[in-house]
């Protein structure tokens, strides 16, 4: 049976765990040969042999995508391993919620790094050969979907530079999406709220468990939900261009 993605390629950052991971599996399932990039080899290698049991293609590409050109080389060993690239997912991020007075101005910089830095350069390096991929493919379609937050839209106290990141992620996707609609590029944004996954392993003592309560509060959202709506995004007709999915969990406010 033709699958939505069949000879369709996909890069996507972040996959050693949480969304990225579920998109991964996702879209492989959807028919798309998947690069997966992160830094924990054996997560990724968990990842790619899932894929690959269940009759998917996958490439672990193990990296630091913060180091600049780490970043150039996931387009390049994507175009080494599978020869093209027609979707790009910016998933790996970081946030390290904390009040500006208790914060370290280390933390900022980790969340600029990757949130934002690690995302152009991937995105630069990939545009090009996106617009290739819609010229060339059966789906005469590319896709950059970014994967922001509900902090991209909302701002609270604790989230001033996470929410600065995703603020300015939604800025960058909408000028995107304009400058590339007529290379037939669609250029979205999903904005998740709370979703369990790895992401407050990374917070400090208390304000991990102020999170983890949050989480545990509400009935959260899981992966694959996310990866649900990632999915329904690349997957539409290309006469259809979903822009932007907020996607919170039920009983978040
Ligand atoms: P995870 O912590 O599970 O995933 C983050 C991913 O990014 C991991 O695969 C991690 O892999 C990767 N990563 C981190 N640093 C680097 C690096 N320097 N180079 C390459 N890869 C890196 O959390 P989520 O799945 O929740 O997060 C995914 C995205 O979803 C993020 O952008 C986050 O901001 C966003 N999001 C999450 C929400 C939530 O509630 N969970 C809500 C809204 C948005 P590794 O450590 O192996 O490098």
């Amino acid at each position: 049976d033709d699958l939505p993605l069949d000879g369709a390629v996909a890069l996507i950052t972040g996959a050693s765990s949480g969304i990225g991971a579920a998109t991964a599996r996702r879209l492989a399932r959807e028919g798309a040969a998947v690069a997966l990039v992160a830094r924990r080899r054996n997560r990724l290698d968990q990842v790619a042999c899932d894929i690959a049991k269940l009759g998917g293609e996958a490439v672990a590409l193990e990296a630091d995508i913060t180091e600049p050109e780490r970043a150039d080389d996931m387009v390049q060993e994507t175009l080494d391993r599978f020869g093209r690239l027609d979707i790009l997912v910016n998933n790996a991020g970081i946030m390290l919620l904390n009040s500006a007075l208790h914060t370290s101005i280390e933390e900022w910089d980790r969340m600029i790094s990757l949130n934002v830095a690690a995302l152009l350069h991937v995105t630069h390096a990939a545009i090009p050969h996106l617009i290739y991929a819609a010229s060339t493919s059966p789906r005469q379609v590319a896709d950059l979907v970014n994967v922001s937050s509900t902090a991209g839209r909302v701002a609270r106290p604790g989230s001033s530079v996470y929410g600065l990141t995703k603020f300015g992620l939604n800025a960058f996707t909408e000028s995107l999406r304009q400058e590339l609609l007529s290379e037939r590029v669609r250029v979205s944004v999903v904005e998740p709220g709370t979703v369990d996954t790895e992401l407050v392993n990374h917070l400090s003592d208390t304000t991990r468990d102020a999170a983890r309560q949050q989480i545990d509060g509400i009935e959260a959202l899981r992966p694959e939900d996310i990866a649900d709506a990632i999915s329904y995004i690349i997957t539409r007709d290309r006469r259809v261009a979903v822009n932007e999915m907020l996607v919170r969990a039920g009983g978040q406010t």
